[in-house]
């Protein structure tokens, strides 16, 4: 019998889950927000196999259909994350992983592309760009297990984390894409928080607008689709059919920490309840109800500006790490104008 059914419709259906299964990676690069969840003094121990897989089968008689896994590097820490996902897949949910590449081997390639395994691999730009977060080799060891995951099979997408550093390269990065055979292509901000707050490479408005135009124009030369992701209001900015743009404020979803805690958003360290030790249903139903997620999903009307109904006020991370309120994005030129108006 489907459980949301038996419920009588009352409760949402939660169709996705990102999980940040470990704080890990072989690398320390100069953006990355999931070092953090190494803190033992404000986060518990990294979740079990079982543990994942249990809350995960759960999430299938909820209503998952998509689900992805994240760092930390998986592939090397936290290998058991295949299997898990091959079972989710067989009970027909999308299944993906973040990786950075660089432990993909013959085994492991044929594993994801035997079950329908997706990678979105990091490449952060060009060689020089890449290698200024991440370190030296780095992208050498990138691009051979991008080529493994193509010879065996294995969709993918790049994800380019765009900075200060990094923003006049999109075009080059959506070129080099195209050339490795990504099924499509995402970019998203770097933003100030963890590591990238430490390091000083998060990007400002008119750079990642820059880069946005880029973007687009780009996936019009190369014919490629891609995403931006963390910018709600991209669309609005660039005109392009191949430019898709999610907003996480309506998602039917919930982040989850290495430890088992929901998160508001991954880069945030407000945690909502604890996945673990009791029905998932029950949890879902709490973390609906939680102020703190009622508040970003429902966000009342801020200020005035004409894309609001649909993007109801960007995100939410960076407008409180500007300015300590949960509508306003920063990096949004529309908010720009919305904030000059007030003060003429
Ligand atoms: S709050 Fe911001 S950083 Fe978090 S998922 Fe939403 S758009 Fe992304
Ligand atoms: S000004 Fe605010 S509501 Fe309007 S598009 Fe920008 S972030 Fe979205």
């Amino acid at each position: 019998m489907n459980h949301i059914w038996a419920l009588g419709n009352v409760m949402k259906r939660l169709t996705s889950i990102i999980w940040i299964l470990t704080g890990k990676c072989n690398l320390d690069c100069k953006h990355c927000y999931a070092k953090r969840f190494l803190d033992r003094s404000k986060w518990g121990e990294e979740v079990s196999k079982e543990d994942v897989m249990n809350v995960m089968l759960q999430a299938v008689d909820l209503g998952l259909e998509w689900t992805n896994f994240s760092g930390g590097e998986l592939l090397l820490f936290k290998p058991w994350v295949l299997e898990v996902l091959a079972k989710l897949n067989e009970y027909g949910v999308d299944v993906s992983l973040v990786t950075n590449g660089m432990f993909v081997n013959d085994e492991k390639a044929e594993y994801m592309s035997k079950n329908n395994i997706f990678a979105y691999v990091s490449l952060d730009g060009n060689k020089a760009t890449h290698e200024y977060l991440r370190g030296a080799g780095t992208w050498d060891a990138t691009i051979r297990g991008i080529k493994k995951l193509r010879e065996k099979g294995v969709n993918f997408a790049t994800i380019m984390a765009v900075g200060k550093h990094n923003y006049k390269v999109v075009e080059e990065f959506v070129r080099t894409s195209k050339e490795l055979g990504a099924s499509h292509v995402a970019i998203i901000p770097i933003m100030p928080f963890g590591n990238a707050l430490k390091n000083k490479v998060w990007i400002e408005r008119d750079e990642y607008v820059e880069a946005l135009r880029a973007f687009a124009k780009a996936l019009e030369t190369y014919d490629i689709h891609g995403s931006a992701w963390c910018t709600p209001w991209a669309k609005y900015v660039v005109k392009s059919k191949l430019l898709h743009a999610g907003n996480c404020r309506k998602s039917n979803g919930m982040d989850i920490g290495p430890d088992g805690w929901t998160l508001l958003c991954d880069v945030l360290d407000f945690k909502i309840n604890y996945v673990l030790g009791r029905p998932l249903r029950e949890v879902w139903e709490e973390y609906n109800n939680h102020p703190l997620v009622k508040r970003v999903s429902k966000p009342p009307k801020a200020y005035e500006c004409p894309f609001y109904e649909n993007c109801m006020g960007g995100c939410f991370a960076r407008a409180l790490a500007h300015h300590n309120s949960f509508e306003g994005d920063p990096l949004c030129p529309f908010y720009k104008d919305v904030r000059r108006a007030r003060a003429s």
